[in-house]
């Protein structure tokens, strides 16, 4: 047993997975609610969001907050309550049964109830030359990567609320950015399509898909299809950021009912199919994946959480 592992022999009352916006959500209800609360998260508090330069759609923020501030606030917020976090990558997690196991390099953890709250990882395209190149041109992230490509020619591959906002931010710093679109049409909400289509230094690119990367050491090219009549051509760029979804980080969790795309399935009170075990925010099957909704979640799995504790399996 490490010195991190719960060496007084207590169970704590609730161990919640990931730290972003919905995490810690629960975190802080469940510590104002006095119980015992551990958060594990193997990156950074915040999660996906400290990758965002502003978040401007959070009630409270007019004028927007920095992704990594908000974080850190959040952060700040579930510690005030009493909440502890472990900064640890999680090797397994046993969540039947009355007393949940999460093992961790930092030691395993028991808890008497568990929110997961993992969030998504970006999903890749599966084309030839994609792997070899992420870090030598391919990007996931624009706000992390965009000043790499100052004045330089660049392609967001994608076409939802992720490529058209990190399109526009890319747009600060690149000379050109194409957004390689397979449909004709953005998913992404009216108000970010304003902004991209007012912008001259985008160029929308649409019923295209990516045949393959190109380049040897770094990114050179990349070869495109037309959807509609077949045809290919190749945009030369020094950048490529992909936004083609996400996919839900739930590999460590076994005998969870999920849907057909590995997003966990809830009731609206976030339960999941196993006793004592909630889901909260982008990793749960939902129809709007917002900071503001993963929050919502928390609040919700962290008072389940709390009822479970004094009704047991019988609420
Ligand atoms: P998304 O909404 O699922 O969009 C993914 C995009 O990638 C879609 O346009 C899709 O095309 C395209 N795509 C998927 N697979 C592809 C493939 N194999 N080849 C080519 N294109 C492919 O994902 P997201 O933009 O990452 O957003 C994820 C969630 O976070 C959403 O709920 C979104 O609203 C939210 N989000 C919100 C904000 C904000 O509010 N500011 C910012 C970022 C993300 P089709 O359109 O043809 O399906």
């Amino acid at each position: 047993m490490t010195s991190l592992e719960n060496s007084d022999g207590a169970i704590y009352d609730l161990i919640v997975l990931g730290a972003g916006p919905a995490g810690l959500t629960a975190a802080i209800y469940a510590g104002r609610a006095q119980l015992r609360t551990l958060v594990i998260e193997p990156k950074v508090a915040g999660g996906e969001i400290t990758l965002t330069d502003s978040l401007e759609n959070y009630p409270g923020f007019p004028e927007g907050v920095g992704g990594f501030e908000f974080g850190m606030l959040l952060e700040q917020h579930a510690a005030r309550f009493g909440a502890e976090i472990v900064y640890a990558d999680v090797n397994g997690v046993q969540a039947e049964g009355s007393v949940k196991e999460v093992s961790t390099a930092s030691g395993v953890f028991r808890g008497r109830t568990l929110i997961i709250a993992t969030g998504t990882v970006p999903r890749y395209l599966g084309v030839p030359g994609e792997e070899l190149l992420i870090g030598k041109g391919i990007s996931f992230c624009a706000t992390c990567d965009a000043p790499l490509f100052k004045n330089k020619k660049t392609a967001v591959i994608g076409g939802g609320d992720a490529a058209v906002e990190e399109a526009l931010y890319l747009t600060r710093f690149a000379e050109e950015v194409h957004l390689i679109h397979r449909r004709n049409e953005l998913r992404a909400a009216v108000y970010l399509q304003k902004r991209f289509f007012e912008n001259q230094k985008v160029k929308f690119v649409g019923e295209t898909i990516v045949q393959e990367f190109r380049g040897d050491k770094k990114l050179e090219s990349i070869l495109l299809q037309n959807v509609a009549d077949k045809s290919t051509s190749e945009l030369s760029v020094d950048g490529a950021f992909l936004f083609v979804g996400r996919t839900p980080s739930t590999g460590l969790i076994e005998g969870i009912e999920m849907d057909e795309g590995g997003f966990i399935k809830t009731s609206e009170e976030m339960e999941t199919s196993i006793p004592g075990v909630f889901a909260a925010g982008d990793v749960r099957r939902k129809l709007l994946r917002q900071v503001v909704t993963a929050a919502a979640d928390g609040a919700i799995a962290a008072t389940m959480a709390l009822k479970y504790l004094e009704l047991g399996e019988t609420m």
